[in-house]
């Protein structure tokens, strides 16, 4: 049987793979449970979400479904934050008979759910039509997160993927600061990088993996596989933790950008990778953001942002010009492009007016007097004016990324695509 719950946080607390960490251990009472555990992140611009949209799955062999699917059902009524109003739980129970029918259409809704909108009732029409026991609490929009999880699931070989240790605490620190030792975290990143990453931002100095917010996560480690990820976290000295899992997830695979044939078509709510020339150069604004246009072949023109979180992205993107040919990707809201990542593919020439060069000596003539042009004093060389030369760009063609700490779960970051290739720039 495969499980999939979603939406049982608020931001007062909680955390739906905590939930599956948890049931990832009294789940073992019915069966056995397959590891490693999936976990999802979708649509990263939904507004219902609280933090990051994620949602879980779990595998259990088990010959009583029954009681699994009514522990499940309780303890997400006893742990979801139903009393606010954004939390709407779902959980979605496939059975083994019933997997491989459900293969294809589930793994369809779960790339939809992380590249488009859906609507809730599309979830529950779906889930009747296919014969899917399922749970929803409050208007049940879980229901979504929890089928496309299940979408995961049945499709492993479909998705590229990463994996992700998740430390939880012990439940009577919940609310309280985090004991977390800041060094410990830079030696793990410093023994384990490129093989995790994103565990620290050395640029901006600052911790990444330990969250702020008064949920259960202690700190999570991201990285390239299971071995990797918990050799990394056994380096972590930390307040004691409650217990950890360790997630197969599509953080960092670049799954919910959708190609741009042009900028015509791009819609709030959806994310991208688009190709253009800048149209027009950056400008910062309050607040410290950094936006500049970007124009296709057609002319269509969109804006595109390195937000302050940014941090020094922003000093790279304001060295674009007008006539620079770059592809970026990033979420769409606003009908503003929040760049995540930018190909530098061409830079156009930049020109400054210099002294003209004596023919003779080739040194720069001087100027001969306000509106007597120029002249070489050593050889007697003149010229009439200043003449335009192409200047060296303080920007060099390649891949760049946002640092760390501003990146969005689903982004894959430029070390995943191998640091051999001098034009790829890995923030860290
Ligand atoms: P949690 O830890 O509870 O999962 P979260 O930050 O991941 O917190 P949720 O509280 O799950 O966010 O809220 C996201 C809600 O949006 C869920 O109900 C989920 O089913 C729904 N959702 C996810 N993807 C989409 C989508 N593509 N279209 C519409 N709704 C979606």
């Amino acid at each position: 049987m495969i499980i999939g719950i979603d939406d049982t946080d608020s931001n007062e607390g909680m955390c739906t793979t905590y939930l599956g960490a948890l049931l990832l251990e009294e789940l073992q009472a019915f069966g056995t449970v397959e590891t490693p555990p999936i976990l999802v992140r979708l649509n990263p611009t939904i507004p219902y979400k609280t933090r990051g949209n994620a949602a879980v799955a779990l595998k259990l062999r088990t010959d009583c479904p029954e009681k699994v699917m009514g522990h499940v059902i309780n303890r997400i009524r006893e742990l979801a934050r139903l009393e606010c109003e954004k939390t709407n739980p779902g959980a979605v129970f496939i059975p083994e008979e019933a997997c491989e029918r459900l293969k294809p259409v589930l793994l369809a809704f779960m790339e939809e759910a992380v590249r488009d909108v859906i609507e809730i009732e599309r979830a529950k029409a779906l889930i009747s039509e296919l014969g899917i026991p399922a749970k929803g609490l409050k208007n049940g929009r879980g229901l979504i997160g929890a089928l496309a999880a299940c979408g995961a699931m049945l499709n492993l070989e479909k998705w590229d993927h990463t994996f992700e240790y998740l430390a939880y605490r012990q439940q009577e620190n919940w609310g309280t600061p985090r004991f977390v030792d800041k060094e410990s975290l830079f030696e793990a990143d410093r023994e384990t990088y490129p093989e995790t990453w994103d565990t620290v931002d050395l640029a901006n100095g600052l911790v990444v993996c330990v969250p702020h917010s008064a949920d259960p996560v202690l700190f999570g480690i991201r990285g390239k596989s299971p071995k990797t990820v918990t050799r990394a976290a056994s380096m972590v000295r930390a307040e004691p933790a409650a217990r950890f899992a360790v997630y197969r997830t599509n953080q960092g695979t670049d799954m919910h950008l959708l190609p741009a044939a042009n900028l015509a078509e791009i819609r709030d709510m959806h994310s991208y990778r688009a190709e253009g020339t800048v149209s027009a150069a950056p400008k910062t604004i309050q607040g410290g953001h950094v936006i500049f246009s970007l124009r296709d072949r057609k002319g269509n023109e969109i804006d595109c942002a390195a937000f302050e979180p940014t941090k020094n992205f922003r000093a790279l993107v304001r060295k674009l010009m007008p006539g620079d040919r770059i592809a970026l990707s990033g979420s769409v809201m606003s009908r503003t492009l929040n760049i995540e990542k930018i190909e530098i593919k061409a830079l156009a020439p930049l020109y400054t007016e210099e002294n003209p060069k004596c023919p003779e000596c080739g040194k720069h003539m001087k100027s001969a007097g306000q509106g007597q042009g120029f002249r070489c004093k050593k050889c007697g060389t003149a010229a009439p004016s200043k003449v335009r030369c192409e200047t060296e760009r303080s920007l060099v063609p390649g891949f760049y990324e946002v640092p760390p700490c501003a990146r969005r779960h689903l982004a894959k970051p430029l070390v995943r695509e191998g640091c051999q290739d001098c034009k790829v720039h890995p923030a860290r």
